[in-house]
């Protein structure tokens, strides 16, 4: 059977979930998973140029699982010693009451059951979109419990979401083949849809090969005269070829999608008529609360509108690539044409532009800071030469005040992403349980006028929660053995009102007032909506 390359990525995904989360014996399996299919992938590979390519994926998989199985040794060595209380009072047996520990994540399961590595576990409770590549680099400053935040600046108790854990989870371990870049596309949004579909269906049909063949005759970026490290670092861990985020995915907030397909599509469209005056908008500023679909904008942007997408996060640049930086920024730029149209996304925009001269303004974010604005003012001018190729920054931040009045002022349009509406949450809801069955006693319209002041990422937080309580339920009790041979229909129970009402007793909203207040004031003083 053919091996799907979205496995690959979708299973690389979970096996990181799972590890940020803590999981790690989970995660280990997962990992093991990946390893396996990939090693299949191989024996069908008789290019040897994308064989090596996939023998790195593999020995950088490989890499991670030994680094989690390392950490799961050191635990297991912990609790041998009786250095951690064991949550469940020394007994093999799974507890229901257990999950209701205050300090412990409910969904943290003990080890699972050892699996066949080539039976291929389906993922049941966490929706996933498959086929969704990723990136590598990223920061987590947004919250949630990322054990892999080495470089990003924790600010205070604001983003209480896990968004942040889920959008680390996903890193990138796709090779270069599979991530070169689209040449100009057009705009329409068949187009990404149709390379979607072709992509899969060929894959399904063994004939990857072929597609890859044709994209590899695609244009791409000649690294001469650049670092040519840096330049596939950037087609490896920042292009991504199409994040398969579709405007549908994501509920509410039409005007910021109007908004951003009238700043992105019609210049593509109509390059005659944006010129001069009309030029198209050279950066575009999402504000609002973690958690209320930001991301998911600008991955939609780059999916239905067919632009290159270039997803960096702040402390990308920044961080990892100190000293490199402004190089970093420069060749971001310099690729983002030469791909063009192409969206450039950066995260957390603030923590790279605090407020000039302050205290916290390091000389290395000062240089990369100055390099982007020029880089940003370059925009304008090539956009006027040649019409159509339209590079637009696309910018996020949760801390809209913390960002540099220059930056700001480049950041032509700031549109507010506000947390979703009763209509938005019900569609939401929707969307989160596709999945899964509902009892007849669950009203979605009753749920979402009590998830009144949740963010996107705090309703998908109590749909997970709600849609596992029967699982706890039904483990409740059980010992390991047995839960091993329950069958994956025993634990695919539809979800209830009651299951709807504990998940909405645990999980809280992690966006207060005063949070509110702020980014209202913010958005009255410099908003362009
Ligand atoms: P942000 O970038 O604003 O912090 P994200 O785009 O990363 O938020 O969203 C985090 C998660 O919250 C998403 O993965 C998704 O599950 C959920 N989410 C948030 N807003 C929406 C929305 N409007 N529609 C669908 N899902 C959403």
């Amino acid at each position: 059977m053919a091996v799907s390359i979205s496995e690959i990525c979708e299973n690389t995904k979970l096996a990181r979930e799972m590890a940020l989360t803590g999981n790690y014996e989970t995660a280990g399996v997962y990992y093991q998973g990946v390893v396996q299919q990939i090693h299949r992938l191989l024996t069908s590979i008789n290019d040897t140029t994308r064989r090596a390519k996939w023998q790195q994926v593999q020995q950088q998989i490989a890499n991670e699982y030994e680094q989690v199985k390392g950490i799961t040794n050191i635990l297991q060595l912990l609790k041998a010693d009786g250095h951690l209380d064991r949550p469940l009072g020394g007994s093999t047996s799974y507890n229901f009451s257990a999950f209701e520990e205050p300090t412990r994540d409910p969904d943290v399961w003990g080890p699972p059951p050892p699996r066949d590595p080539d039976v291929w576990p389906a993922p049941t409770v966490v929706e996933h979109k498959s086929g969704t590549p990723v990136r590598t680099v990223r920061n987590t400053r947004k919250g949630g419990t990322d054990t892999g935040n080495k470089t990003g600046t924790l600010r205070g108790t604001r983003g209480g979401s896990t968004s942040a854990n889920k959008k680390d989870a996903g890193r990138n371990t796709k090779g270069k083949v599979e991530q070169t870049p689209r040449s100009a596309r057009g705009a329409k949004n068949s187009d990404s849809k149709d390379d979607k579909e072709k992509g899969d269906k060929s894959e399904k049909d063994g004939e990857s090969e072929g597609k890859e063949e044709h994209e590899e005759e695609e244009k791409r970026f000649d690294p001469s005269g650049y670092d040519r490290e840096l330049v596939e670092m950037l087609e490896r861990d920042i292009v991504q070829k199409d994040p398969n985020i579709h405007w549908d995915d994501i509920a509410d907030l039409h005007q910021a999608k109007r908004l951003l397909e009238e700043a992105v599509v019609l210049p593509m469209w109509m390059p005659d008529f944006f010129k001069g005056i009309r030029r198209p908008w050279r950066g575009v500023l999402m504000v609002g609360p973690p958690g209320t679909g930001k991301t998911m904008l600008a991955k939609a942007v780059a999916t239905e509108c067919g632009t290159t997408f270039f997803n960096v996060s702040s402390s990308t640049l920044t961080s990892k690539y100190r000293g490199e930086s402004e190089k970093l920024v420069r060749l971001l730029f310099e690729m983002a044409r030469f791909y063009a149209p192409s969206t450039i996304f950066i995260d957390e925009i603030d923590s790279l532009c605090s407020r000039r001269g302050s205290a916290s303004e390091h000389e290395a974010s000062r240089r990369v800071k100055s390099e982007l604005l020029v880089q940003m003012d370059g925009i304008s001018s090539a956009s006027e030469g040649e019409p159509g190729k339209v590079v637009m920054v696309l910018a996020a931040t949760n801390f809209p005040w913390d960002i540099d009045e220059a930056l700001r002022r480049r950041l032509e349009k700031r549109i507010y992403i506000p947390l979703p509406s009763n209509e938005g949450r019900e569609a939401l809801l929707k969307i989160n349980l596709r999945e899964v069955t509902l009892c007849d006693d669950v009203n979605l319209t009753d749920v979402a006028v009590k998830l009144e002041g949740y963010s996107g990422a705090d309703i998908t937080n109590v749909c997970r929660d709600a849609s596992m309580m029967a699982m706890r339920r039904k483990i409740a009790g059980m010992k390991p053995e047995q839960i091993k041979l329950l069958a994956k229909e025993e634990l695919d129970l539809p979800v209830s009102h009651m299951d709807f009402r504990d998940a909405l007793a645990k999980c809280n909203k992690s966006v207060s007032q005063e949070d509110l207040d702020k980014y209202e004031q913010w958005m009255n003083e410099f908003g362009s909506a």
